[in-house]
């Protein structure tokens, strides 16, 4: 059967998720499982977000609003924007994909750095397109090189900021540089799904380039506002880029469910505040506990945080699941010695530390 497929896409390694919860009970026979594993919110959406959602079941014998009127018209007053700079995905997933699918011609490259979110690289293998990859530099974007790589076939560069899987970020002074370097056909493409939680000194504020230059940048709401499960994200372009993305778009990419969940979350403020504190304190304390284990890691602005627990992530991340914790096995992406947790609730973060501490003091 592969042979009747395009040979681009049988270049291409599935995306592999996080271990669902259901399938570790399943498969060990366990009762309590906890994923700390695809970088979720740990809390539940706001009571607002479920009540609108609620209401909004009798309706869905209609199809949703192709444009998303109400989630763009929100969005574009918060964020001090037109709706027509506004684009809404069925997660931001999908606008990478929309925006390869709109720009990048037979024969085009992207940069992209490596390791880092695997989406990129995906979309456009299946694009056919060329990929230049960027090493990392102590597990941060090396900017500099990423212009380097930079030629006269590149369409995209993608920049993870914050990045998944390290948690570091891009500084708005190396961005500066960065963009006096590379050529105005370029889109510099700006993943900002952690956007929330990097409020840290320096971090760069995109929105600012949006009409000044070829840039798109997405946020979603499947991280700080707990919406993962509905799919749901959005994009900021200048207006010729939205519209082009708007071509390739199907009519009901975003469904209405979606959208009544998105508007209620962009309401609750203290959710989001709540969230937090919650990934803050979280981080603190599994910081202390990795200090005192005498484990390293690499310090965060996400949810989630690399552990380096040398030669042993295989097994350690075995027995981890024998316990019912999921975490994330770092080896498919060439960072051998780590695995990535997800910063969960309280009682979480002590499950996934009390598990640790017994397997390494074994
Ligand atoms: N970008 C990055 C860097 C991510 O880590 C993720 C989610 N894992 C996404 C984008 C996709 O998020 P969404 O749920 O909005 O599709």
């Amino acid at each position: 059967m592969t042979k009747l497929a395009r040979k681009d896409i049988l270049q291409i390694t599935p995306y592999l998720p996080g271990k669902p919860i259901e399938e570790l009970k399943r498969d060990l026979g366990l009762e309590q499982v906890i994923k700390l594993a695809s970088n979720e919110n740990a809390l539940s959406p706001s009571k607002k977000v479920v009540s609108a959602v609620k209401n909004g079941l009798n309706q869905l014998n209609r199809y949703p609003d192709g444009s998303c009127y109400y989630l763009k018209r929100k969005l574009a007053e918060r964020l001090g924007f037109n709706p027509a700079n506004l684009i809404i995905g069925n997660g931001s997933d999908e606008i990478i994909g929309l925006a390869v699918r709109a720009f990048l011609n037979p024969g085009e490259e992207i940069v992209v750095a490596r390791p880092t979110f695997l989406i990129y690289e995906i979309v456009a293998q299946i694009a056919g397109a060329r990929i230049r990859y960027v090493p990392l530099k102590n597990l941060r974007y090396n900017l500099s090189s990423m212009a380097d790589a930079v030629t006269k076939k590149t369409k995209f560069v993608f920049i993870a900021n914050p990045d998944n899987p390290t948690g570091t970020y891009v500084t708005e002074d190396e961005v500066r540089l960065f963009l006096s370097k590379v050529p105005p056909g370029v889109i510099v493409y700006f993943d900002e799904a952690y956007f929330e939680f990097a409020n840290f000194a320096g971090f760069p504020n995109t929105l600012k380039l949006i009409n000044k230059r070829n840039i798109i940048t997405t946020r979603t709401f499947s991280k700080a506002y707990s919406l993962a499960g509905l799919r749901i994200g959005y994009g900021l372009a200048n207006k010729e880029i939205i519209n082009c993305l708007n071509r390739v778009r199907e009519p009901f990419n975003v469904n209405s469910i979606a959208q009544i969940a998105a508007l209620a979350a962009l309401d609750d403020r203290q959710h989001l505040r709540q969230t937090l504190k919650m990934v803050k304190e979280g981080k603190k304390y599994i910081y202390k506990e990795l200090d005192k284990i005498g484990l390293k890691y690499i310090p965060s602005v996400t949810n989630f945080i690399l552990v380096d627990v040398g030669k042993k992530t295989r097994v350690i991340f075995n027995k981890l699941l024998k316990r019912g914790i999921i975490v994330r096995d770092m080896r498919a992406w060439g960072l051998n010695k780590f695995i990535r947790v997800t910063v969960g609730t309280m009682k979480e973060n002590k499950k996934f530390i009390n598990a640790l501490r017994g397997l390494l003091h074994r």
